[in-house]
């Protein structure tokens, strides 16, 4: 298959990349390595795979780029890229989120429109549920995001939805549930966690810890993604870890694997929800989604991973 990954020198994008090369896919990389975080951080996160023949990289924004010419000949395209990060889209900063989530998307579903796409699959988020009311979550739950990125998110969903219905373009949007593993984002609190347990820094915990997450290692999910992408599903798809677990929890198998953390206590932040879990049971049924890797597992995975940017997860598969 021939596949566009958009959002490619990203933390999931890389992986995916890697993923589908080794599944034997035709891959073409878009990536503007937006300033969001280190620029040189994604260009790591790309390294292995630039010496690949059947892997190329458009250096291109989504909102300006030639998207009909970036799209000629693909038969997936995997949607990632994006304005990730909850508690920055407040404020001035909802530009940025609003034009590289909503718009980027729209533009990527205008090319795709009238092509012979096999599938594109856009990289959704949990964040669209906000509080949800129940969990596990299911996908009829009606979405409250409490977070301006969330909101984003959930627009560009209902744009997928729209070409879908409306134009034929066969989308799958899949909710997300908080990724991790190697290479995981240097904000995010597991990255943030290891490289504090391993350097003997001090870890900021927001709120009582009690907070819980549906983690889903990074292995899992881009399985996922080319699953859905060879399916016949189209619509949308919860991906999760399995199981719920709080931060405290977290710390300790953190604490386990590496030595004590320095925990600094901080209050929550505002668009954090209290908890997020998923019900996987259309993920299952639709394209056979199963979880593989438990918690412990892809900590230790990040741990080892740790100072060493561009080792590939291998985990879970
Ligand atoms: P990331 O920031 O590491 O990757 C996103 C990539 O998109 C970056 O490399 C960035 O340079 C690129 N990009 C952004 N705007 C662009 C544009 N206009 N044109 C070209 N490239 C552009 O983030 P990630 O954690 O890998 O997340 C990937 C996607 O998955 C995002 O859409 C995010 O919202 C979604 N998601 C992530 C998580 C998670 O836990 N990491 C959870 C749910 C959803």
């Amino acid at each position: 298959m021939r596949a566009v990954v958009t959002g490619a020198a990203g933390f999931i994008g890389s992986h995916l990349c890697a993923y589908l090369l080794a599944c034997g896919d035709e891959v073409v990389g878009v990536d503007a390595f937006t300033d969001y975080y280190e620029p040189a951080v994604k260009e790591r996160n790309l390294a292995p795979m630039m010496s690949s023949g059947a892997f190329s990289l458009q250096r291109v924004d989504l909102l300006t780029a030639d998207l009909g010419v970036l799209l000629a000949g693909a038969d997936v395209v995997y949607h990632l890229a994006g304005q990730p990060g909850v508690r920055p889209s407040w404020g001035a900063e909802f530009r940025t989120y609003a034009a590289l989530n909503v718009l980027a998307t729209q533009a990527v579903l205008e090319a795709a429109r009238g092509r012979r796409l096999r599938k594109l699959v856009y990289a959704s988020s949990s964040s669209v549920y906000g509080d949800a009311a129940s969990y596990p979550t299911a996908e009829t739950l009606r979405p409250q995001p409490a977070s301006p990125y969330g909101v984003t998110k959930l627009a560009a969903e209902h744009l997928c939805e729209l070409y879908r219905s409306g134009f034929g373009v066969p989308t799958v949007s899949l909710r997300l549930f908080t990724v991790y593993g190697p290479r995981q984002r240097p904000e995010m609190a597991f990255a943030r966690l290891v490289a504090a347990a391993a350097s003997g820094g001090s870890f900021p915990l927001y709120g009582d810890g009690e907070q819980s997450r549906d983690f889903t290692y990074v292995t899992d999910v881009v399985t996922a993604m080319r699953d859905a992408a060879c399916s016949d599903f189209t619509g949308v798809a919860n991906i999760g870890g399995g199981c719920r677990t709080t931060m405290r929890e977290v710390i300790s198998v953190v604490e386990e694997l590496v030595g004590p953390v320095e925990i600094v206590r901080l209050p929550a932040q505002r668009g954090d929800v209290r908890h997020t879990g998923a019900d996987i049971t259309v993920a299952a049924g639709a394209f056979g989604y199963r979880p593989r890797t438990r918690l412990a597992e892809g900590l230790a995975a990040m741990v080892a991973g740790h100072g060493s940017p561009s080792e590939v997860a291998s985990v879970g598969q």
